[in-house]
């Protein structure tokens, strides 16, 4: 096998969960460069149509799952129905999430909950109901998108349950990795920088100075760069990584 080849999905079936938009859709589609099918699962329907096209035109087997990825049930189905049209699942894609700038005195407990029960919860729970068939099948990678705010404190804005709910899909990421070792399913997480998506749209030009120009590669990252890590943590080509969590961050979080 060649260097090159240990990178091919060819043959694989990955999940990407919110792989409609931004860096979920970005890695379905550097996944599907590499060969795999494709199963989108968000729940903005339009918008995961729109991913499909894309995708199918890359000439891979691509369909798009309703799923709310808090939700049990829809995990479940989402599974049964992968199952039943591209066949199991080799690669999941823990990628769904959402952020809002919050201060600690005044969060509400919902607030609090809505994010955890889709940054943290839901990323417990996928891992759970998919790594129950990968370890059963004996092979498996579950890449999951945690952030290097799981790592240090940005500032200027506030946004503690953002942070520790991503510094603790790092330590479920170490925990499932160990505890799966054994079974063939690798369990890794990639903790990217600021890039520029959706999620902070709006607050790029006022953080401009803290968010780009203290990155010691002075700019912002694009969800393209952020998928090459995601396709080597899902091949073949990292047959030898587990529990790691991959920093790609233009250096900020050397200073
Ligand atoms: P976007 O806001 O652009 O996309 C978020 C995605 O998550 C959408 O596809 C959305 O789809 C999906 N999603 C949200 N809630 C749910 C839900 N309950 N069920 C299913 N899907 C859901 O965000 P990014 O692409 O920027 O972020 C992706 C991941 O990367 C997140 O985990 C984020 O925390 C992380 N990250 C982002 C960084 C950045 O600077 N952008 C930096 C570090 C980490 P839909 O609404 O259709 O359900």
């Amino acid at each position: 096998m060649s260097i090159l080849d240990k990178f091919s999905m060819r043959g694989k079936v990955s999940v990407v969960t919110g792989g409609n938009r931004g860096i979920g859709k970005a890695i379905a589609v550097g996944l599907a460069e590499a060969g795999s099918s494709i199963v989108i699962a968000a729940r903005d329907e339009a918008k995961s149509e729109e991913t499909l096209t894309e995708l199918t035109k890359l000439g891979v087997p691509a369909i798009a799952v309703k799923t709310d990825v808090a939700n049990r049930d829809d995990l479940e189905a989402m599974v049964e129905t992968v199952a039943k049209e591209l066949g199991p699942i080799d690669v999941l894609v823990n990628n769904a999430g959402i952020g809002f700038h919050a201060n600690a005195l005044t969060l509400s407990d919902e607030e609090w909950q809505r994010l955890f029960s889709i940054n943290l919860d839901a990323v417990w729970k996928a891992s759970q109901v998919v790594g129950n068939q990968m370890v059963k099948r004996g092979s498996g990678s579950i890449i999951n998108i945690g952030s290097i705010s799981g790592l240090i404190i940005n500032r200027p804005q506030w946004h503690s349950p953002y942070g520790i709910s991503k510094a603790a899909v790092h330590h479920l990421t170490k925990s499932l990795a160990a505890e799966w070792a054994q079974s063939g399913v690798r369990v890794n997480a990639i903790a990217p920088g600021y890039v520029k998506t959706e999620i902070a749209s709006t607050e790029y030009e006022d953080y401009r100075h803290y968010w780009r120009d203290e990155v010691p590669m002075q700019r912002y990252a694009t969800p393209e760069e952020i998928a090459p890590i995601a396709l080597l943590l899902a091949s073949e080509a990292s047959s030898f990584v587990t529990g790691s969590v991959f920093v790609v961050d233009g250096g900020y979080t050397l200073w």
